[in-house]
């Protein structure tokens, strides 16, 4: 059985990477406070490339402070979200309507065509959000927190215009 090795044994790496890697973060450890990832243990002079305390694998990486996952979460799921409930609504509506056999009713229709318009507005956003995902992230941690805010609170009331919008025309207030 040549793979009866447990999980995060040096023995599951090649052994020439894992000897550079571990080489690399013994030294950097050496004589320095560094809390595990993981479990916040205190990786000073440690003699492995696992935490002694949970046995996580630990690497050396470069990192940015404008790489922080809350504003982009936000901004991210923000859309998402949206697009989720658009999506699930219309296909409820369409669902009930196609086994009913039935031509929806006007109101419904301008419903279904709000949801449809926000639906498409809140995929392109999250599109060009991802597809520019460097462009968001280049930009200061302020600056990060403030359009994902603003997409946020943009989503939402956008979603509560157009739907009181609907629904009001639809029940013939206007
Ligand atoms: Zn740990």
């Amino acid at each position: 059985m040549s793979n009866a090795a447990e999980p995060g044994e040096a023995s599951d790496v090649p052994a020439a990477s894992a000897t550079g890697d571990q080489r690399e973060v013994i030294s950097w450890l050496s004589g320095r406070d560094a809390p595990c990832p993981i479990c916040s243990y205190n990786l000073r002079d440690a003699q492995s490339n696992a935490c002694p305390e949970c046995a996580s694998p630990v690497t050396l990486s470069i990192t940015s402070p404008n790489l922080q996952h809350g504003a982009w979460t936000l901004a991210t799921s923000s859309f998402a979200m949206a697009l989720g409930f658009d999506v699930v609504t219309l296909i409820l509506f369409g669902g009930v309507l196609l086994i009913s056999g039935t031509a929806p009713p006007p109101a419904i229709t301008l419903v279904g065509m709000c949801l449809a318009f926000l639906a498409i507005l809140s995929g392109a956003g999250l599109f060009s959000l991802v597809r520019d995902r460097k462009v968001f992230q280049r930009r200061s941690q302020r600056m990060q927190w403030r359009i994902a805010v603003g997409i946020f609170l943009g989503v939402g009331l956008l979603h509560a215009v157009g739907g009181f919008a609907s629904l009001a025309v639809a029940a013939g207030l206007f």
